[in-house]
Order: C-alpha cells, then sequence, then structure tokens
C-alpha cells in the first residue's frame, strides 16, 4: 500500500514537471495576443460545460462534454499557447465542482487531472505543428481536406496522450497492466476525442459559411438537442442503475434464499444423524444390558434362532446353552445392599465376557441370571470343561468397597439337537437343569428328559398353593425347645407343614419359596401364626408352667417388609389371648439386613407389642456387627451348620464358641439348632448355650405326639450328666429358672 502511494507521488511529481514545462511555455508564448470577446465567450462556454454540461455514458466511466470540442476549437483560433492555460483552469473548475458536489473523488486524482489536461494540450498541438505548420495560416484556408486532417492529428494525438497517462495512472493504483487499461477505455476515449474533433470542425465550418445568427440558431438547435440527449442519458443512467439495484437485491435475495436453504439441509441432516443415532441407541439398548453392557435375552434368543436354523440345514447341531444363576446372590444382595449387588453383577459379567470366544456369546438375563451359548463343539464334554473353568473363575473372591466377596454359579447345560423346533425351549430346557442344580447342590446339571417333569410338577404346586390358604390345608408341627442346663422343655418351634389332598406332607422348603414369589406368604402366615398362638394358648392352660410355655413362628423376610405387619401381630394376639411375651418371631439375618435402617424401626414396633424377636439360622448371612448392637433383638439362632460339625471339626466349634461369646456380650440369649448327639449337647451345655433344638430331643411333631411328651416332664433327664438330674416331679422347678 505504502509502496502504491510512494509510486502514485513519483508518477504525479514526474507529469507535474513536464506540465509545468507545458504551461511555461504557454505562458512565455504570449497566449494574450488574440485575446478578445470571442475567446471570452468560448473560454466561459468551455468551462461551463465542463462543470454543467457533462453526462457519464451509460456503463462506462466515460464523461461527454462539449468542452473537448471547445478546447479544439480554442486551439484553431486562438493558438496552442492560450488553449494551454484555457484547458487546465477549465478542467481545475470542473475538478473542483465535482468536489463540491460531493463527488467522492480523491486530491491525487485532481492533481493528476489538472496536470493531464495541459500536456494533452501542449502535446496534440506541437505535434499539429510539427505536420501541418502554424495553424493560424492553415485554418483561415478553409480547406476542407485539411482541416479533416488536422483535427484528426490532433483528435488523434489527445487520445494518444491522455489515454497513456490515465491508463499508467489507473495500473498504478490498481497494480494491473497499462495495457489492461488501455485496452479496456479505448473504445470509449477514441470516440470522444473524434467527436470532440468532429464538433470542432462542423462549428468551424459553421461559421465560416453561416452567419453568426444560423450559427447560434444551430447552437440554439443542437444545445436543445443536447439537454434533452443528457435528459435522455441521465434516464437511462437511473433506470439502468433501478435495474442494477433490483438485479442485485435479486441476487441478495436469491443468495439469501441459499443460505437458508443450506442451513435447512443442514439441520435436517443434523435431525436425520440424530435419528440414526437415537435409532441405534434404542436397539442397542433393545437387545443390552444396561449394567454390565453385555447382550440380553432378546439377543440371545435372536442368536439362538439363528443357531437352530443353522443346525436344520446342515443337519448337525455343535452348540450348547448354559444358563447361570448365581449361588446365595439374594442373600448378598439382601444383606450388602443393592448397589453393592449391582457391583457384583458387573464384575461376574466381565468375567462372562473375558472367558467366552468371539464366535461364543454371553448374555445377562435378568438379576443374577446368565447366559452362554458355546458353538462349534466337536463333543458334549467340551461345555462340560467350560462350565466347570467357568465355575471355578466365578468362584474367585471379589474385591468391593475393600470388602472380599464370594459367590459361585449354579449351571444348567442343554444341546443344542434337531428336536428343538424354537428357542424358547431349548432355553427352557437349560431353564430345568439350571433349577435342579440349585436344589441339587451341584455345580452344573446337563438337561435330561425327566427334569422336565418336576419342572412341570413346581407349576402344579404354585396353582395348587393358591388353593391351600382357602382350604387350610397347612399343618403346624412342633418341635421343641429345651433348656440344655435342665433338659426341660420350654417351647416350641412351629414349623409348617403342606398337607398336599394327592402328594401328602410337603416339606416348606418346596413351598415357601414359592409362596414367597407369588406374595402368598403374608396370607399364610397369618394363618400360622393364629394357629400356633392358639395351640400354645390350649398347652399353656392345661400344662401350666412357673414360665409358660413359649412358641416361635416363622417370618419371611417378604412379609417383614410389609406395613400391615404390626396390626396383624397385634390382632392374633388378641385373637388367641396369648401373653405377648410368650411369642417369639424368627427372622433370618438377610431379612434384617436388606434395609437396616428401616428393620431397627420395624423391629422397635414389634419389641412395643411386647413380642420377642431371634435371628434364625445366624452365622449363614452377612450380619454387620455394627448393626448387631442396634437391633433390639432377645435371641440368636445358632444355625444347624455349625453345630453339627462341632464334632468334626475345631474349627465350627470355635464359631458356636465366639458365637455365644458374642451374644453373652450383646446380652442375647442363645438356641443351637440341629442338636443330634449327646456329644453336642454336652458340649453346648459347657459353653453355657441356654437353649438347643434337635432331633436328639425331638423332630418337629404333629399336635397329638406333642401332647405326650407335655405329659411326661422329666422325658429328657436321662441325657443329663448324673449330677444334673432333676430331683422327681414333685420338687416341680421351672425350666426356666434353671436355665437363667
Ligand atoms: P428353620 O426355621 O431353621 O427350622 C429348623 C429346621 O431344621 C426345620 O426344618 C427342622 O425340621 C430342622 N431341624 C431341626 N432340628 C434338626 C436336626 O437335629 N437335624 C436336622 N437335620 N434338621 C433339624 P423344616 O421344618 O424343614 O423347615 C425348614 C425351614 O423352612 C425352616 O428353617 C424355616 O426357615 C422354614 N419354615 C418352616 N416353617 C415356616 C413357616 O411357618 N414360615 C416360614 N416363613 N418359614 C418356615
Ligand atoms: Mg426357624
Ligand atoms: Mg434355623
Amino acid at each position: 500500500m505504502e509502496q502504491q502511494d510512494r509510486l502514485i507521488n513519483i508518477y504525479i511529481a514526474g507529469l507535474a514537471v513536464i506540465a509545468t514545462f507545458a504551461v511555461g511555455w504557454a505562458v512565455m508564448s504570449d497566449p494574450f495576443r488574440q485575446f478578445d470577446g470571442g475567446f471570452l465567450a468560448l473560454g466561459l462556454l468551455t468551462i461551463f460545460s465542463s462543470c454543467w454540461l457533462r453526462i457519464q455514458l451509460p456503463r462506462t466511466n466515460v464523461h461527454f462534454t462539449i468542452s473537448d470540442a471547445l478546447i479544439i476549437l480554442s486551439m484553431l483560433l486562438y493558438g496552442g499557447s492560450i488553449t494551454v492555460l484555457l484547458a487546465t483552469v477549465e478542467v481545475a473548475a470542473a475538478s473542483i465542482n465535482l468536489k463540491l458536489r460531493g463527488t467522492p473523488i480523491r486530491l491525487k486524482t485532481i492533481a493528476f487531472n489538472i496536470l493531464a489536461a495541459p500536456i494533452g494540450v501542449f502535446a496534440a498541438y506541437q505535434v499539429a505543428m510539427l505536420l501541418f505548420g502554424r495553424l493560424d495560416v492553415v485554418v483561415p484556408r478553409h480547406d476542407l481536406t485539411s482541416l479533416t486532417w488536422l483535427l484528426l492529428t490532433i483528435s488523434l494525438a489527445l487520445f494518444a496522450v491522455n489515454s497513456i497517462t490515465v491508463s499508467v495512472f489507473a495500473a498504478i493504483r490498481t497494480k494491473k497492466s497499462v495495457w489492461h487499461h488501455w485496452k479496456q477505455n479505448l473504445g470509449d476515449t477514441i470516440v470522444l476525442n473524434l467527436l470532440g474533433g468532429i464538433m470542432a470542425g462542423a462549428i468551424l465550418s459553421a461559421v465560416a459559411h453561416l452567419n453568426l445568427y444560423v450559427v447560434a440558431a444551430i447552437v440554439g438547435f443542437f444545445g436543445v438537442i443536447f439537454l434533452t440527449f443528457r435528459h435522455f442519458v441521465s434516464d437511462a443512467r437511473r433506470s439502468s442503475e433501478l435495474a442494477q439495484r433490483e438485479q442485485r437485491e435479486r441476487y441478495e435475495q436469491a443468495e439469501k434464499h441459499v443460505r437458508e436453504l443450506e442451513h435447512y439441509v443442514a439441520e435436517l441432516e443434523k435431525a436425520a444423524d440424530a435419528l440414526q443415532e437415537s435409532h441405534e441407541r434404542f436397539r442397542h439398548a433393545a437387545f443390552h444390558d444396561a449394567l454390565t453392557g453385555l447382550p440380553n435375552r432378546n439377543f440371545f434368543i435372536e442368536r439362538l434362532k439363528e443357531l437352530l436354523t443353522e443346525g436344520a440345514e446342515l443337519g448337525e447341531f455343535r452348540f450348547a446353552i448354559l444358563l447361570l444363576d448365581l449361588y446365595r446372590f439374594k442373600t448378598i444382595n439382601e444383606s450388602l445392599g443393592h448397589s453393592l449387588g449391582d457391583r457384583l453383577i458387573q464384575h461376574v459379567g466381565r468375567r462372562l465376557g473375558e472367558m467366552v470366544r468371539e464366535s461364543d456369546l454371553a448374555a445377562r438375563f435378568s438379576g443374577d441370571k446368565f447366559g452362554i451359548i458355546l458353538t462349534d463343539l466337536l463333543e458334549k464334554d467340551e461345555a462340560v470343561a467350560f462350565a466347570e473353568r467357568l465355575s471355578a473363575r466365578i468362584s474367585e473372591p471379589y474385591t468391593l468397597d475393600e470388602r472380599q466377596v464370594f459367590t459361585d454359579v449354579r449351571v444348567g447345560i442343554a444341546f443344542g439337537s434337531s428336536k428343538y423346533l424354537e428357542a424358547e425351549d431349548l432355553l427352557r430346557d437349560a431353564d430345568i437343569a439350571m433349577y435342579y442344580a440349585k436344589d441339587s447342590n451341584e455345580k452344573h446339571v446337563i438337561f435330561d428328559q425327566k427334569m422336565h417333569v418336576r419342572a412341570v410338577t413346581r407349576l402344579q404346586l404354585e396353582t395348587d398353593l393358591r388353593f391351600a390358604i382357602e382350604r387350610h390345608e397347612f399343618e403346624l408341627h412342633y418341635q421343641p425347645i429345651v433348656a440344655l442346663e435342665t433338659a426341660r422343655l420350654v417351647g416350641f418351634e412351629a414349623l409348617v407343614r403342606w398337607n398336599h389332598p394327592q402328594r401328602g406332607l410337603v416339606p416348606p422348603n418346596e413351598f415357601i419359596p414359592i409362596a414367597e414369589s407369588t406374595g402368598l406368604i403374608v396370607p399364610m402366615t397369618v394363618q400360622i401364626l393364629e394357629s400356633a398362638c392358639k395351640q400354645v394358648k390350649e398347652w399353656q392352660l392345661r400344662f401350666p408352667a412357673e414360665v409358660p410355655l413359649s412358641i416361635a413362628v416363622n417370618l419371611s423376610g417378604k412379609h417383614f417388609a410389609d406395613p400391615k405387619l404390626v396390626s396383624q401381630i397385634k390382632e392374633v394376639l388378641a385373637v388367641s389371648a396369648l401373653d405377648p411375651a410368650s411369642l417369639k418371631l424368627e427372622l433370618t439375618e438377610s431379612a434384617i439386613m436388606e434395609n437396616a435402617e428401616r428393620a431397627i424401626q420395624m423391629l422397635a414396633q414389634i419389641k412395643e407389642t411386647g413380642v420377642q424377636v431371634s435371628i434364625d439360622d445366624f452365622g449363614t448371612g452377612y450380619s454387620s456387627l455394627s448393626y448387631l448392637h442396634r437391633f433390639p433383638i432377645d435371641l440368636l439362632k445358632v444355625d444347624r451348620s455349625f453345630v453339627s460339625a462341632m464334632e468334626e471339626n475345631s474349627e465350627n466349634g470355635e464359631i458356636v464358641r465366639t458365637v455365644i461369646a458374642l451374644a453373652k456380650a450383646l446380652r442375647l440369649k442363645v438356641v443351637a439348632e440341629g442338636i443330634e448327639s449327646i456329644h453336642q449337647f454336652h458340649q453346648l451345655r459347657i459353653l453355657k448355650c441356654e437353649y438347643g433344638q434337635g432331633y436328639l430331643f425331638s423332630k418337629p411333631q404333629a399336635v397329638a405326639d406333642i401332647e405326650i411328651l407335655l405329659a411326661d416332664e422329666l422325658h429328657w433327664q436321662h441325657i443329663l450328666p448324673q449330677p444334673s438330674r432333676q430331683v422327681p416331679p414333685a420338687a416341680n422347678i421351672s425350666p426356666l429358672r434353671l436355665a437363667n
């Protein structure tokens, strides 16, 4: 930019030198020697027409004015020197006039125009003089040919000098070539200059051949034509400008439309992308499990369908499906909390994912249930070997919240075969095998047609259970609870059996889980509570003791969470008229730990009724010691597994000892479950365990058998060591007083 400015300055300075020379020559050559009124008129007309009678040719930057013709006329009539001055003044006046009218014209352009004018006229005059000699001799001869050539020469000389100076100036400003600008303006400029020459010649001839009035009339006539033309030109320019503006507006409007369209298309593309993405996300969610990220049951079934179709086409089935259920997951989930349970599921899912090959599939179905498809099996044993590796891997400890958690799996295996037309059938059989594994406590079980019968039985049981409540098919058996110190009966645990019309007595383990999952456990327990409380109340009246007989009733975790529980207990107590202190409710650790804080409140409400609470199967769940002392409970029942192992293994003896010490520290009484041998009985006595129950004393028995027992107060005296044996019944010392 700076360099461009500098070049323009240098160019203008160069022109200034030449112009100074031209003007200097003009001043030195006695310019005013022929000055008269005619020149004054001519000069004023030149300046006037240059300033006000100027028209710009439409779509060009070329200005037409008769001043060009008047300058040539001045040159012919009054000589070169005065015309050089007139041209300088005319251009200066026109430029200043333009500037004053607010035309955006730069000072450097004004300077250029003023300097270029005398140079052009000077050069044209010198060329004409060189070719035609003195003009004041040629002009008065009125020789048309010489005059024409003279005018042509002057016009072309003016054109040459003007066009070159202008093109150089434009070239410096735009940085394009001189040739480019010269070529561009060639046509317009040459026409203007020739027109100037022709007009000058016409005026000269008119003045010579006609009188002044005719000339004036012709000038007037041309003046009117000129003004009309100017009007027409300005009209044309205006409409051209209008057309240009409209075109520009239309163009802008079109551009705006294009931009809007582009924006719209982009938005549309974005929406399409988002739709595609959400479609994919939806598909992924529909076929994947959110917790583990593994494929879900739907995915599994789709893959199974594919494999069954392939197998049917090829005539061979070389795949197996494995259904997995985490062992004791429910206990972990309920006692350690659901968030830890979820994390355990995630860890298990990860391990499964790592174990299967790319052609296989590991999926999570729901809860703690997973499925695996093993493909390309050469022998069935491969699936069994895999199940063994799987259970070994899943049994490795998990570290969750700096706590080591253990779990295991039960696996049901079923092999693809032509007998399966539907994927669901194969899945059902693997499921049956898995339940079989759970029930039989085997790590993996391969499906066998016989299992199907069992599954159907279970389903039937579920249906029958619904009627069992209405038909009062439940029967209570009572297992005596004995004070170990005195070997005397202190109470019973009520254990339910289902007197099934076809199957006879069904043990609780077979139907309690079904009752829990169907919600039938609540009405069932209410029935049990009522009949147990009534029964014990009756025995209390018939067999009075200092401390009346107590009754322990098992409560399911599902029922413990029922807000109606407390009112149900109160009602049962009212109906049976049993002293609340005689009723003991047994809850498992996991039932209480599932929601420890709520359990504290619930237990407190139960305690308010005067009923006692025991923790059943203590040692098999995850009890938190920090909670144990906050639970308002009365008894701990040591699980049978610890008691039964007391003989074989001293470690379990230690556990029983520790549990008893813990209970003492928490001021709780201890009941040992499953006492089967005299040895266990003696050991527990040594450990100062207060109460016990087990086959050593009695199996759970029906009412009639229990009443025989009740009649014989010293029934178990023989198992006591000699010094501890009780004096004959006459002494009638309360069992509980001895126990305490
Ligand atoms: P539990 O409450 O721990 O009951 C003790 C179980 O151990 C009883 O099994 C009993 O027969 C058995 N048992 C007692 N002494 C011995 C022994 O010396 N050796 C052996 N091997 N077993 C002994 P049962 O009657 O089959 O009950 C099993 C479980 O079913 C109960 O365990 C309890 O959790 C549940 N249950 C029983 N009746 C009810 C009930 O009315 N309501 C609820 N919610 N659960 C019940
Ligand atoms: Mg119990
Ligand atoms: Mg128990």
